[in-house]
């Protein structure tokens, strides 16, 4: 997996309310806009996740959001790795997805020299895209509306926070 590194990242986000740039200080990020209402204070942050949310007008509740650390609303997202292999095995990736996996994996490399993919709801790795986040040559950007280990922000998918 080829994550974004922070200071590749960092230029591209944007204040998910006016879409502003971000700056960064002391490791969180803040809208430059003077005049936006989410610039008054920095955005939180997460497990050195931004949590880049638009709350007013967002369909995430902030105080569950914050009342759990930022976990997962999806019951059995948390779930163990054996529950994951369970369900693998039981469940196993349909041939038709893993083979457009690997066909948008093959075409992504044919027009682009360094492909940068964007993960929405990126938390957990997807049905048979485990390719995707198993090739060096492919960078991600990944965020979804709970902290994960695979994402880099925390975002809503109404509002993505990128320029
Ligand atoms: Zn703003």
């Amino acid at each position: 997996m080829r994550l974004l590194e922070i200071g590749e990242l960092s230029p591209l986000l944007a204040c998910p309310r006016c879409r502003f740039p971000l700056a960064q200080s002391e490791g969180l990020f803040s809208c430059t806009n003077p005049s936006c209402p989410l610039s008054k204070r920095p955005f939180r942050s997460i497990d050195n996740r931004p949590v880049l949310v638009d709350f007013e007008n967002s369909i995430l509740d902030e105080n569950r959001f914050l009342g759990t650390n930022g976990a997962s609303p999806v019951e059995g997202r948390d779930a163990s790795l054996a529950k994951w292999v369970t369900k693998r095995v039981l469940f196993p990736p349909s041939p038709v997805t893993k083979a457009n996996g690997a066909r948008f994996i093959r075409l992504l490399k044919k027009a682009e020299v360094n492909p940068t993919v964007l993960v929405v709801g990126g938390g957990v790795v997807g049905s048979s895209i485990d390719e995707l986040y198993g090739d060096q040559a492919i960078r991600l950007i990944s965020f979804d509306i709970y902290c994960s280990t695979l994402t880099q922000f925390v975002a809503d998918g109404h509002q993505i926070p990128l320029r």
